[in-house]
């Protein structure tokens, strides 16, 4: 039963709750069908709800996943030119193998102002002249 209305909105109080429904048609967002209900429902059926909850979810996956898998490559060319813990490349080769330098997963400055950047234990060290130094770190850092 009808608590109070609004223009294209009816409250209605169920088990000490109110609702508030609209008397207006919507439309669900993951199907487009209209329907009536809840003023803040989105979509017609448990069934759409689901659907679009599970895109979203797959999405965030997906993203997840892309990221780990550039993290992951970049990883494995840091590791394929510096097979004895130390190398110097320059940055072309690096941009070669499809390495890219938006992608890392923390930093590291020393004491004298250099940045190294690392993919989990691969990490470059810029040079002059578009050259890097390679290291790998074995130990955990805070
Ligand atoms: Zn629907």
């Amino acid at each position: 039963m009808p608590f109070f209305s609004q223009i294209g909105t009816i409250f209605i109080k169920n088990q000490g709750n109110y609702h508030f429904y609209s008397t207006m048609k919507k439309q669900c967002l993951e199907c487009k069908e209209e329907f009536h209900g809840r003023a803040d429902k989105k979509y017609c059926s448990t069934s759409c709800r689901s659907a679009a909850h599970n895109r979203l979810n797959r999405d965030a996956i997906n993203f997840v996943r892309n990221i780990n898998n550039i993290l992951g490559k970049n990883r494995r060319i840091l590791a394929d030119l510096n097979p004895d813990g130390k190398a110097r490349v320059h940055k072309d080769k690096l941009l070669a193998e499809g390495f890219k330098f938006s992608y890392f997963t923390n930093i590291y400055q020393t004491k004298n102002g250099n940045t190294y950047y690392f993919v989990y234990d691969y990490g470059y060290l810029e040079l002059e002249g578009e050259y890097y130094t390679l290291v790998r770190r074995q130990s955990y850092v805070e």
